[in-house]
Order: structure tokens, then sequence, then C-alpha cells
């Protein structure tokens, strides 16, 4: 019928819009490092933060002693202590206990949210076991990642720049994060020192170094999205600071921000964008990353609902709820290989309520989730193509054997095989085969905590 031609019209226009051919991705990537040079060039020279994290010397597996890690990523916090064994014992022991954010705390006070994190790191250290000794009269000590965008005023000092991934709490933009957690142990009573503020791509880094001498940059596909890699000091014009010993300073580049003429966007993320706490900004993000993929594919349906009948007369009302299809659903509809497509079926009964979906329909779901997934992830590797022609790991060099190591991590890129899957086949094609031999990407799991509780341990004020 003339309704079904509407539909295939809507999938159709937003293929084009999405579409990543190779030569767009080779132009993303290039933007990606002019815009990685103008950040670097000057402050508020690009969209791109290129924020120095201050970390200026990655693990050596030397560390030792036992540090407490707490992790502030979108969703979920983190409280970790781990038991640190020098080069033969490395991670001797390690717990860790997870925590979900009331959605109300991230868009009350800051009072409100640090007070929450204070009190269940204070039951967290309430749980303390014989193996975890600290030796008499010694401050505990915590590595802190917290992976919004901050100035950093040394490696445990920093100021939030904004906040992201839906959090929205004006009085903590401005202000030392550190100072915002402090004040907040004081007020539960608990006693530790913060001698690490890291961003959760910075942790990641340091994360996988520890494990990997090849690990030059980090990128986190989660709630949110964001990359960090091992820049020569040198080529940061914008740092007056003392060159560091070792010649080099990780960067948090804040990829999330990027934005690009490049980039493939459709009507439905400028509408996204309009309606979000943050308008005009996480662009990259945006299109990425896992609070926003399954938000995209709703508003697809619901102009499918809307204009061409998708789900009969009337318009699912559930469908009209902003971020009621979660990327993980998005995930569990596109990984269905059943021959009626019985999971999307079930799904799109779970959460929009429409009882019955033919398999033509459930079909068109699986086309848009494909569509969507494939942008996303074809954009990561040109970003992080974009990185490592940066840093000059792009092509083979002569005689060298030299490998460049990407470690990765986040929900997203953890669980959503199609897009993980899809992110290192477009690398690989970016690369050519001959480059893409020294490449490589691993998953990180869980590096940024104990990352940061690494880098608490090369900065112990005890050392
Ligand atoms: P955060 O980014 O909040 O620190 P994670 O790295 O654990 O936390 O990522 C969580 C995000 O990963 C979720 O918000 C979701 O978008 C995405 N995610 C989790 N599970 C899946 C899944 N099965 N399929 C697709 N995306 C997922
Ligand atoms: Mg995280």
């Amino acid at each position: 019928s003339g309704k079904w031609a509407r539909v295939i019209e809507i999938l159709k226009v937003l293929e084009e819009d999405c579409a990543t051919p190779i030569g767009k991705l080779r132009q993303v990537a290039d933007a990606m490092t002019v815009e990685m040079h103008a950040g670097l060039a000057s402050e508020g020279g690009s969209k791109l933060k290129m924020l120095i994290s201050y970390v200026d010397n990655l693990p050596s597996g030397e560390e030792h002693g036992f540090f407490y890690a707490l992790d502030l990523g979108g969703t979920n916090f983190r409280v970790m202590r781990v038991l640190l064994g020098g080069k033969e014992g490395r991670v001797v022991k390690q717990e860790s206990e997870e925590v979900s954010i009331p959605p109300h705390l991230m868009i009350s006070g800051s009072d409100e949210l640090f007070n929450f994190i204070a009190e269940a790191l204070a039951k967290f250290v309430a749980t303390e076991g014989e193996d975890f000794h600290l030796p008499e009269g010694r401050q505990r000590e915590l590595g802190f990642t917290f992976s919004f965008p901050v100035k950093q005023t040394s490696l445990s000092s920093g100021t939030l720049i904004k906040w992201t991934k839906g959090f929205s709490i004006e009085d903590t933009v401005g202000q030392d994060v550190v100072g915002e957690l402090v004040k907040a142990m004081e007020r539960v009573g608990l006693d530790m020192n913060v001698t690490a503020l890291v961003n959760d791509t910075v942790g990641t880094l340091a994360g996988g170094r520890y494990y990997n001498p090849d690990v030059v940059a980090a990128v986190i596909l989660g709630t949110g999205t964001n990359a960090a890699y091992v820049e020569r000091a040198h080529a940061i014009p914008k740092w007056h600071g003392l060159l560091p010993k070792s010649g080099e300073m990780v960067i948090n580049m804040e990829w999330g921000n990027f934005r690009s003429s490049h980039l493939p966007l459709t009507e439905y993320d400028h509408l996204l964008d309009f309606d979000s706490l943050n308008p005009g900004e996480q662009i990259l993000e945006k299109i990425i990353s896992g609070m926003y993929l399954g938000e995209i594919l709703r508003r697809v349906l619901l102009k499918m609902a809307d204009e061409a009948a998708f789900f009969g007369d009337s318009v699912p009302p559930k469908l009209r709820i902003p971020f009621i299809i979660r990327t993980p659903n998005m995930s569990a509809m596109h990984s269905d290989t059943s021959p009626d497509l019985k999971v999307v079926g079930s799904k799109l009964k779970d959460i929009l309520e429409v009882p019955t979906t033919s398999l033509k329909m459930r079909k068109v779901v699986i086309r848009l989730c494909d569509i969507i997934a494939s942008r996303g992830a074809r954009l990561s590797a040109a970003g992080i193509y974009g990185i490592l022609k940066k840093i000059g790991r792009d092509t083979p060099k002569d005689g060298e054997t030299q490998k460049s190591v990407i470690a990765m991590d986040g929900g997203l890129f953890e669980h959503y095989t199609q897009f993980s899957e899809c992110m290192e086949s477009s690398l690989k094609e970016l690369l050519g085969d001959e480059a893409s031999e020294s490449v490589e990407v691993i998953h990180s799991n869980d590096g940024s905590g104990v990352g940061a509780a690494l880098l608490a341990a090369s900065h112990s004020q005890y050392l």
C-alpha cells in the first residue's frame, strides 16, 4: 500500500543521511586531526578541548600498596579497592561494588550528589577485610575517576567544565570536583586522601598500559564516548609548564564534543540535540554513544508510526516517551537471529506495548538498528584512525615492528557485538591490510578503576 511505500521511503532517507562511505570516514578522520592540532595549540582553539591530564608517566608495573578507586561515569558508579604487588604480584587482590545513581541526583544539587557518593564510599570502606592492611598512621588514598570534562589544575584537582550524559547540576560547574568530594567525605566522617583525579579514558589508558606497553590510546564507548592518548609534550603549544622528564603527556580529548560538516547528521539528530539538556554540544557523542542510539531509533519509529501508520492506525503512546527504547534493547533486537525475529517482536511488545508485529515490520526494525549502529561504529573507527594519524601510527614504517594498541572500554563496546565488530572492521578498512597488522584493539575491562588506583599509587603522598 501507499503507507508501506512511505515506510520504505523513510528508511531510505535515513540510510542515505547516515551513509559513511570510506571517503567520508577519511574526511572525518582528517577533520579530527585538524581539530586535535587546534585544541593543542590554544585554550579554546577547538571544539576538542584536548585537556592536559597531568599524567606524564604511565604505570610501570612497580606500583605497590593498597589503594581505593572511585569511578563516577554515567548511570553507575563503582567503588573499588586494590592491592598492588609490584612487577611480580601485579593486582594481588581487587574488590569492588557497583551502585546505581538515583536519577533525581543527576539533576539536583552538588552536595546531594557528592554526599551520596561519599556515603557509599564510607560504607564500602567499612567492609575492609584483613587482607587490606594499611601501615600504622597512614591515610587511605584514592584515585578518583570522573568521566566528565574537567580542566585539571594538577593531578589531584580540577574544575568541572560542564556536565554531559544527562547530568545537569549547575552548582558543580566551575567547582573543583575533588574539593566537592573532600567536603562530602568530611561531612560523612571519612578520612581519605584524593591522590589522583582522572578521566575514565586516562584511567583506561593507564590500566591498559600496565599490562601492555604498546598501549598508546584509550577509547570509551559507553553511556557517552571519549578518547585519550599519549602525546609528545613538544607537540602541545598551549602547555607552558615544565617539560616532563618523560617528554610525554596524556591528553584527554573530550572527543564527544567533536563536530564537523563532514559528520552525517539526520533530521532525527538535530531534533534529539535540540531537545537535549545540552543543545549544540557533544554532537559526536549524540550519534555514537549508548545513551543516544536507542533514542535515535525511537525517533525514526515515531516518524514511521506517525506518517506511515507503521504500527497501525494509531501511534503507540509509549513510543512518544523520550528514551523509552534503551540501547541494550536495541542491541538485543539487532542480534536476533531467529527466523521469525521473535526477540524483536517481544521487545516491541514489552517496551511499546504493541501486541503484534509482522515479520516485515520486524525486518524494518532490524534495518534501522543496523543503519544507526553502523554509523556510530564507523565514525568511532574514523576517530581512532584520526588519533593514529596524529601520532604517526597510521602507516607501517619501513623495518619497524612497533605495535600500536588501543585500549577500549565501556558497555556499548563490550556488549553490542554488531557495533564493536563493525568498528573493528571499519578501522581495518581505513588502515589497509599492512598497517592493520601493527594496530590492535583490546578490551580493557574495568581498566579505568584499576588505572586510577595505579595513578594514585604512583603519586602516593608516601613515596
Ligand atoms: P558508563 O559509560 O556509564 O560509565 P558503562 O561503560 O558500563 O558505563 O556503559 C553503560 C552503557 O553501555 C549503557 O548506558 C548502555 O548505553 C550501554 N550498554 C550496556 N549494555 C549494553 C548492551 N547490551 N547493548 C548495547 N549497549 C549497552
Ligand atoms: Mg564508565
